[in-house]
């Protein structure tokens, strides 16, 4: 996402599709970021806050230079007709990040099986080449590049459920977030050794104009609490003897959690 993001003039005008509470620190840039969500009470108290539904937007054709579709057409019933509408309202000359999991996947399976209703996964998506051309048809953009998504399991942390009317939609009480930081190493140690993708989440497609390099190298990196992907060095990443002998850590850029770093990504991925 970052490399959309980047690459937009201070001048910008941004649509986070499907936001809830915005999936980028909108204040980090210079640009306009719109947040439109379908839930009043997911959207920041604000001005550039919108509720409208993703398949009829209030705005004019051709009047934003990026939209943002992170982790939300997998909670579309009909995700064409989003992609139509944001791609009404995408400048020719705009860029686009989608963000989706991969719907056989061991992490989402898991996902949809604990929370009620399948966590509101109302599409299930399998295949990137047809993820791909639908995408890149609805919004009129070429196709620009793909990443393999990584699973922290964030959403068996223990510390995402502070406010307690979340735990009624998980089925099973919500892990301490050392235990999930270890788990997901252990998960992604097997990926490495027996080939299997159990670590995936899915993919970042990218559309359109971006001026920064997007890199197709996938991140096994991701924070065990917010989720946040991120290059960290190989070498060490915490000192102390805990640090170098058992698991090297490192510290989420985001939000501060403690991660195990996994310097490999799974062969096949
Ligand atoms: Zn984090």
């Amino acid at each position: 996402m970052y490399e959309v993001l980047d690459s937009l003039s201070d001048d910008a005008l941004v649509l986070d599709l499907g936001s809830g509470s915005g999936s980028f620190r909108a204040e980090d840039y210079r640009f306009t970021t719109i947040l439109v969500d379908s839930k009043l009470d997911h959207l920041p108290a604000g001005r550039n806050a919108v509720q409208a539904c993703g398949h009829v937007l209030p705005f004019r054709a051709r009047s934003f230079d990026a939209v943002i579709l992170s982790h939300v057409l997998e909670h579309e019933e009909n995700p064409k007709r989003m992609l139509q509408e944001a791609g009404r309202v995408l400048k020719r000359s705009g860029a686009a990040y989608v963000a989706v999991p991969d719907a056989r996947t061991f992490s989402d399976r898991l996902y949809r099986k604990l929370f009620r209703n399948r966590g509101g996964h109302l599409s299930l998506f399998i295949s990137e080449a047809g993820l791909r051309t639908m995408i890149a048809w609805y919004l009129g953009l070429p196709h620009k590049a793909t990443r393999t998504l990584y699973s922290s399991f964030a959403y068996l942390n223990r510390n995402n459920f502070q406010d307690a009317t979340k735990r009624i939609h998980i089925l099973l009480p919500p892990l301490p977030e050392a235990l999930v930081a270890t788990l997901t190493f252990a998960v992604n140690k097997v990926d490495n050794w027996l080939g299997t993708r159990a670590s995936v989440y899915g993919w970042a497609l990218y559309f359109g104009e971006i001026k920064t390099e997007v890199l197709e190298q996938a991140n096994p990196n991701v924070c065990v609490r917010c989720g946040k992907a991120e290059l960290v060095s190989r070498q060490p990443v915490r000192p102390g003897l805990r640090g170098r002998i058992l698991f090297p850590l490192y510290r989420c850029s985001q939000c501060g959690a403690r991660n195990v770093h996994r310097s490999r990504t799974p062969r096949d991925a």
